[in-house]
């Protein structure tokens, strides 16, 4: 029997590499797309942010994991604002993938997940 194939998983715009650093329409199609991921990040429980958080500690390195490392460490302290900025544009919106049945379900999962809670049941 052959393997199913696996869908391709849709990451948020910052950990693809689009960066805010593009102009014009493909900027303003950009922060959308990113607006979406971080709604989506927003609404996660802190327990689901702080295991988002986790998973993407094998994803990032430099700036981005020291500041997940600090969030998880000391989740009260205020970041920098230098710190706060890459918070929000890289490390929020990255909590969040997009289902895996991404055609047909706007359901978003922690990283690394396949299926959101509702496909998990169908699909799982
Ligand atoms: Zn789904």
């Amino acid at each position: 029997m052959p393997k199913k194939e696996k869908p391709s998983r849709i990451l948020c715009p910052a950990r693809r590499g689009i960066g805010v650093e593009r102009v014009g329409a493909v900027l303003a199609i950009t922060e959308k797309k990113m607006g979406e991921f971080e709604d989506a990040a927003k609404r996660l429980s802190a327990a689901q942010q702080k295991e988002a958080m986790k998973r993407l500690l094998d994803q990032v390195d430099g700036a981005e994991a020291g500041i997940i490392r600090q969030k998880l460490a000391e989740p009260n302290k205020p970041l920098s604002e230098a710190q706060q900025k890459v918070f929000d544009n890289q490390i929020l919106p990255s909590m969040v993938e997009k289902c895996s049945q991404h055609s047909s379900c706007k359901g978003f999962t922690l990283p690394g997940d396949e299926f959101c809670e509702s496909c998990a049941i169908r699909f799982g």
